[in-house]
């Protein structure tokens, strides 16, 4: 959510971003109803100090006038609740749209309509070059046993899947190996509830926008998370945090679930876009300083290049534009992994920064050494999810025979084992 004030200041800001992050939005209607309901607020507390003023009269007056007066007081009552019911609707309107309003992205963010507008910032380790027919996931999968679509489909539909073998112990030895390197780093591990009230949803920015992506379970009011970012973002939330205690470093390791809504026929083959994932999140809740910020963004940035070099994987930086960007994001990092069968750098993860937008939504406030209140601001990073993970792992590391290596890093967490070898 943004504050209205600035709102108010930059009508034109708002708007752009609106268009510019391709959400329908119009300033000028939330302008127009705040206006309502600041005239209307004004309005009945000058109404209300009236009728006090009058009922305060009535025990003084005698015969008529007193009659005369305690109708007035009664026209007034009247007044007061039709503009009180006014404001109700206003109120509610206004609320709807505010949770609408887009955060205002940084000058330097590329303005373009999707990631094919994104730019790449930078590029590290070499994408293979094979000397033999490469094998996507789903061909190594087979020949090792590793992962079984059809059945994941039979049971669960559509984008479902087990995974077997090797492919369950390596989903492990990635997620461990993320937890390890940032726990290192001073990260809170935590494991967090999936299911989660409507507040949460609303106070990360996942609801009202983005709904109908969420698995909702109406008889017991909870939804399902897409991400750890909304339990951990929501942790705190409607807390006044003290200054010393930021920067919080929260680490989720938590399972995924996306309905995937508008992807129909996009990425169909494999574990690429699934609606259950497990992920695990860096999370971080800060003071309200942009370079503060900034320097958190990189670090995030920085810690799951981190990983991606232990996994001995090339990949590449993409500064995301606008178009790209989600409602609160005013900056914004993918990390694309090189993928052989896809023949691309493909997103593995998404590093976004905040500002206060989801704080002031979820209630998330510090104070400082003067004792001022502020909104926390907050960032967040992919460390690692999987199964989209292993695409490029076991696609980079595979070689002639279908044999596929693993990366030092990972072999403590798999007994030691430096190959993999095919059984078909
Ligand atoms: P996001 O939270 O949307 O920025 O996604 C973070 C990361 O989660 C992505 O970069 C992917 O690695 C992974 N991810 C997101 N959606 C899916 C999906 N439908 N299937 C598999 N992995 C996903």
């Amino acid at each position: 959510m943004l504050d209205i004030q600035y709102i108010r200041r930059h009508p034109d800001r708002v708007q752009k971003a609106a268009r510019d992050k391709g959400i329908s939005f119009d300033v000028q209607d939330l302008l127009e109803v705040d206006e309502r309901r600041r005239q209307l607020l004004g309005q009945i507390e000058e109404l209300r100090a009236q009728r006090n003023q009058k009922s305060k009269r009535t025990p003084t007056l005698q015969g008529e006038e007193k009659q005369l007066n305690i109708a007035e007081v009664r026209q007034l009552n009247e007044r007061i609740k039709g503009l009180e019911d006014e404001l109700d609707t206003v109120k509610n309107r206004y609320e709807e749209l505010m949770l609408r309003a887009p955060a205002v992205p940084f000058d330097d963010v590329p303005v373009g309509e999707s990631d094919a507008d994104n730019v790449e910032v930078r590029r590290e380790g070499q994408a293979p070059i094979f000397s033999f027919p490469v094998r996507d996931h789903v061909t190594l999968g087979e020949m090792h046993d590793l992962i079984d679509i059809p059945r994941g489909v039979k049971i669960a539909g559509s984008r479902m899947y087990f995974l077997k073998n090797e492919a369950a112990l390596l989903h492990r030895a990635v997620i461990q190996l993320a937890v390890d390197h940032l726990v290192a780093k001073g990260f809170t591990p935590m494991i967090v509830p999936v299911m989660v009230r409507d507040r949460a949803m609303f106070g990360t920015g996942y609801f009202p926008l983005g709904k109908e992506q969420t698995y909702v379970i109406p008889e017991d009011e909870l939804n399902l998370v897409g991400t750890a970012e909304v339990p951990l973002v929501s942790y705190y939330a409607d807390e006044v945090l003290s200054e010393e205690e930021l920067p919080k470093r929260m680490l989720g390791i938590s399972n995924c679930f996306r309905r995937e809504v508008g992807s129909a026929g996009k990425d169909t083959r494999g574990l690429y876009r699934v609606h259950q994932f497990t992920k695990v999140e860096q999370v971080v809740i800060t003071r309200a300083d942009g370079d503060e910020a900034m320097r958190l963004h990189w670090e995030l940035l920085h810690n799951a290049e981190e990983l991606l070099r232990l996994l001995e994987l090339p990949y590449r930086v993409v500064e995301v534009c606008t178009g790209d960007m989600g409602q609160g994001q005013v900056k914004k990092h993918d990390i694309e992994t090189w993928m052989p069968s896809r023949n691309a750098y493909s997103e593995t993860h998404s590093c976004s920064s905040f500002l206060d937008f989801q704080a002031r939504r979820s209630g998330l406030r510090y104070r400082d050494g003067d004792g001022q209140l502020h909104y926390c601001y907050t960032l967040n990073n992919t460390a690692i999810a999987s199964p989209r993970i292993l695409i490029p792992l076991l696609e980079v590391h595979q070689q002639e025979d279908g044999s596929i290596h693993i990366p030092a890093a990972l072999r403590p967490y798999l007994g030691g084992r430096e190959w993999l070898r095919p059984k078909r």
